[in-house]
């Protein structure tokens, strides 16, 4: 049988409605950009180039001052967006305060990032390859190794924590199993609200999740042996694309 690909991303997608991965990922059914996602894809544009600037110069003014052309270059690449982005000032003023938001949490000009946008992957088992993003790692010079992601919505509400670190415990996973060491830290920025998520994982959490991971390949295996892919409906249907066709809801 051919490899299946699998990303944090993907796993939840799958965990949280069979249907929605099977439109997306098996059938490739096209979507409109969505508004909150190309915030987020701008606000980690500059993120990112703003590690490019010297220390001292790693202000909330640079990274403000950034954001006109990072959004003018992510138009230029899909044009649509002009459409889903009526009041351009409204929009930068709101990417404004998310970055003021970030500037709250973190001391960019008193750190250097080490890796940005860091592409990890391994093959899990022969059937599976595992992949993923990382938004940025930094490593100390006593060689611990902080994993970082920005999100730009808000904070899990309480006792909703440990789902949201999954994603970073499968980038600590590969990191361990690729470089021979275990992340000392994860860090999630939710920019909304200003608040972080920490954890420091140690090899019993990083075994689980890499169990759990095991566990939805063989779910999603088994999904496509049989083309089963039931909907799951929860308040997630209210934002997606797919609910004209789904059979939950017709
Ligand atoms: S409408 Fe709900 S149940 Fe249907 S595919 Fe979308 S998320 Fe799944």
């Amino acid at each position: 049988m051919t490899q299946i690909r699998l990303s944090p991303s993907r796993v939840s997608e799958f965990n949280n409605c069979p249907r929605l991965y099977k439109y997306r990922v098996i059938e490739l059914l096209p979507e409109p950009p969505s508004i909150d996602a190309e915030r987020g894809t701008l606000i980690h544009t500059i993120l990112e180039d703003l590690f490019d600037l010297p220390a001292p110069e790693r202000t909330l003014d640079s990274a403000t001052t950034m954001a006109p052309s990072r959004w003018a270059d992510q138009v230029n690449q899909k044009p649509e967006l002009s459409t889903l982005v009526l009041n351009e000032k409204e929009w930068l003023d709101r990417v404004g305060a998310l970055l003021k938001n970030y500037f709250i949490l973190e001391k960019p000009e008193s750190f250097d990032a080490t890796h940005r946008e860091m592409h990890l992957e391994q093959d899990l088992t022969n059937e599976i390859y595992l992949h993923g993003y990382v938004d940025r790692i930094d490593v100390a010079p006593t060689g611990e190794v902080r994993i970082v992601d920005y999100k730009s919505g808000k904070s899990p509400k309480p006792g909703w924590e440990e789902k949201a670190l999954f994603q970073l415990r499968v980038y600590a996973l590969l990191y361990w199993r690729l470089h021979g060491v275990i992340p000392s830290l994860l860090v999630l920025h939710y920019l909304s609200d200003a608040r972080s998520v920490r954890s420091s994982p140690n090899e019993k959490e990083l075994l689980s999740t890499e169990r759990k991971l095991l566990q939805i390949a063989d779910e999603i295996i088994e999904a496509i042996a049989k083309d089963h892919f039931p909907p799951k409906p929860s308040k997630l249907c209210d934002w997606c694309f797919f609910k004209t066709i789904c059979p939950a809801y017709n």
